[in-house]
């Protein structure tokens, strides 16, 4: 292959532009970003070594080097994990795939707007999964150099961030990716604010944000010694000796396999941060021990906030699972049920077997157990949050509510009982005060003649409150649920009842209420309807097939007319729900 020169795609360019241009203070980061690749590439060799021995070409020893180079102002970031070809060069590096990448645009934009030209939030390069060009922020030329595991031919990738790249074959002896950086003006030298070719200063960065990373960063240190004599006493006067030592400069150390009492919230919130690709201090953490029909040891965590894509299909959901310690596999999804697709963590198990494939895994009856305990764990600290931290909760109803519902939603298909715990963790906005309220407060609160729970739907709070049939409900004190999100009705269907009581529409058939007054208002409009029929039929028929019946009603106070759902079809608000999923 003679060079070639590409253009990047177009937003990659875009994207290349805001690294260059500096956007972003945080420079170091770009150092965590390869390192996390790196790692990153290790565990995909490894986890396709499982299956096939052979992409190992006999070497074990995975690693990651870093050779911070002072006379040529490179570093050089090289591991030996599963390499890049030609074409995953092209598409991993040249064109960003990942719808991500528009979001995190459209983020930046809306960052920049509020904060003006200061500080853009650390998170974002991560979040959005864009950090290989980060590289771009501290470096004048980078080049990359990758063989893929198990192939021959290594290429060469090389560009200064302007729009173009070039590929060239080259010769690679080792198998994997090494990235050498040749440092911008203001990034080496001992005058430099941010010396990335200083060992001390690359040292400290890797305990600061890749300490947890479980295959060795190592580095090479310089060393002088002054030689010793026969009694091991150092020689007066005598040249020194130049050593070279290598070093591993992060502890690997597994957090989750340290007793609970004896770890910082400072360190589990660092072991989120630096594994997982998030940025807040966590909601919550869980740390778990079991040691019964199966053993295994589980670090979840709930984050801050809810991932931007965290309802679309390319959100990837999963929890790491490991076995004594050694990683199997990330992003496992078949532990945790969906609807839980926003806990981070991971499950560490001897009796998960290391060399069963991913079909097999996904089977595992042990693998089931322990998704089942850690749903209930969540579950149990979820319904102990709503009755002991309000606010807590609601910060967490805030973020993730919507992902309870659609639980609620799904167990209907999967005949899940799970259904029980989870309608007790629901919250709607009530018409009473417009604050939240479970259905457990609603009916404890409800008058004894009161046989229903009342809920409306619409896009705001304020649009219901302008139904018409609000005004009623309203006069007659009763509350009503708002149901503000899509997804809250097909919950409501989903659980059909609680504590016994019907859910009811206000926009759906006949309201129905109960008391002595609404049967008497019943009786009355009944006999408006007959000796009215004739009127009746004309504006059915004006309407046509506008709507399926016309009927007096006893449900209006000020306002004329209203529209209704029939009390059997779907609701004014599926319906809607309906038409849009059709676009
Ligand atoms: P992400 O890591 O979130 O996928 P990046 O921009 O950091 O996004 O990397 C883009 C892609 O480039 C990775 O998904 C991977 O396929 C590839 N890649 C980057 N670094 C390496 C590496 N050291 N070894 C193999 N592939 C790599
Ligand atoms: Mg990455």
């Amino acid at each position: 292959m003679a060079k070639e020169t590409h253009e990047f795609q177009a937003e990659t360019k875009q994207l290349l532009n805001l690294m260059i241009h500096s956007i972003y203070t945080n420079h170091e980061i770009f150092l965590r970003e390869l390192i996390s690749n790196a790692s990153d590439a290790i565990d995909k060799l490894h986890f396709a070594s499982l299956t096939d021995k052979s992409i190992l070409e006999g070497n074990e020893d995975y690693e990651i080097f870093l050779i911070p180079d002072k006379d040529s102002h490179t570093l050089t970031i090289s591991d030996n994990g599963i390499g890049m070809n030609k074409e995953e060069i092209v598409e991993n590096l040249g064109t960003i795939a990942k719808s991500g990448t528009k979001a995190f645009l459209e983020q930046l934009k809306k960052e920049k707007e509020n904060a003006g030209n200061a500080d853009i939030s650390d998170n974002l390069i991560g979040q959005f999964g864009v950090g290989f060009y980060s590289a771009f922020m501290v470096a004048e030329k980078v080049t990359v150099v990758t063989r893929k595991a198990g192939e021959k031919e290594a290429v060469r990738w090389e560009s200064t961030g302007d729009g173009s790249y070039t590929m060239e074959e080259c010769e690679k002896e080792t198998r994997g990716t090494t990235i050498t950086i040749t440092l911008g003006k203001d990034f080496y030298g001992d005058s430099a604010e941010e010396n990335f070719t200083d060992n001390w200063n690359i040292q400290n960065l890797v305990k600061k944000y890749s300490d947890y990373v479980r295959y060795p960063i190592k580095m090479n240190f310089e060393t002088e010694e002054t030689p010793r004599d026969e009694e091991g006493k150092e020689i007066e006067g005598a040249e020194k000796i130049k050593k070279t030592e290598v070093r591993t400069l992060n502890s690997m150390q597994p957090l989750w396999t340290k007793n609970k009492s004896d770890i910082s919230k400072e360190e589990y919130s660092k072991f989120l941060k630096t594994q997982f690709h998030e940025w807040e201090e966590p909601m919550e953490v869980f740390h778990n021990k079991a040691e019964g029909t199966v053993e295994y040891t589980s670090l979840l965590y709930i984050p801050a906030k809810a991932p931007f894509n965290l309802y679309h299909t390319d959100y990837e959901p999963g929890i790491q699972l490991y076995s004594r310690h050694v990683f199997i596999m990330d992003k496992c999804k078949d532990l945790l049920p969906d609807y839980l697709g926003f806990v981070k963590g991971l499950v560490d198990s001897p009796d998960l077997s290391l060399n069963i494939s991913r079909e097999l895994l996904q089977q595992s009856r042990e693998l089931k157990t322990i998704g089942k305990n850690m749903e209930k764990t969540i579950l149990k600290s979820l319904e102990r949050k709503l009755s002991k931290d309000r606010e807590g909760y609601e910060k967490f109803w805030a973020e993730f509510g919507k992902s309870l519902k659609i639980g609620i939603y799904n167990s209907m298909f999967t005949g899940n009982d799970i259904i029980n715990k989870l309608k007790e963790l629901l919250l709607f906005v009530s018409s009473k005060d417009g604050k939240n309220v479970s259905l457990k407060e609603y009916v404890e609160r409800m008058p004894e003649s009161q046989k229903k729970i009342y809920y409306a739907t619409g896009t705001d709070q304020a649009t219901i409150e302008k139904l018409p049939q609000m005004e009623l409900l309203k006069e007659k004190g009763l509350e009503v649920l708002y149901l503000l999100d899509p997804v809250d009705e097909f919950a409501i269907e989903a659980i059909r009842t609680y504590a016994d009581k019907e859910f009811q529409s206000i926009s759906r058939g006949d309201l129905d209420l109960d008391d002595a007054e609404s049967q008497e208002v019943k009786k009355e409009t009944e006999e408006l309807a007959k000796t009215n029929d004739d009127l009746i039929k004309d504006i059915k028929e004006a309407l046509a097939d506008k709507v399926a019946e016309v009927k007096i009603s006893a449900r209006l106070k000020s306002s004329a007319v209203c529209l209704v759902a029939d009390a059997q079809g779907p609701s004014l608000s599926m319906e809607h729900t309906f038409a849009a999923m059709d676009n």
